[in-house]
């Protein structure tokens, strides 16, 4: 870069241009510079998908246990009562006997 500056000093005066070193330390911007951020995040105009905040997954991937035994369900299938002699559907229930525990629909 060149740059042609003229200059009228009186005689006699010592003129000199120093490098300025570059200054290694952080500046910060000035506050009246800085973009205020929105509260929470917005989705863009337009933007198919809404912002979603990550969901566990954990209740999705761990297989569901009896809260007692910690068994897998078994499978009951479709049959008739022998108590009431009502037919009823096959449904998830805890495989130790005498046990009430049915997973949570
Ligand atoms: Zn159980």
């Amino acid at each position: 870069m060149k740059i042609t500056i003229s200059l009228e000093v009186p005689d006699g005066t010592t003129f000199r241009i120093e490098p300025v070193e570059a200054s290694t330390e952080f500046v910060p911007p000035y506050a009246d510079e800085l973009i205020p951020l929105p509260d929470a995040a917005m989705p863009l105009p337009g933007d198919p998908v809404a912002f979603r905040a990550p969901q566990a997954r954990s209740a999705d991937v761990r297989p569901s246990l009896c809260p007692i035994h910690h068994e897998p369900w078994k499978v009951v299938p479709a049959g008739v009562s022998k108590k009431t002699g009502r037919p009823y559907d096959a449904f998830q229930a805890c495989p130790v006997r005498g046990c009430d525990q049915r997973p949570a629909a």
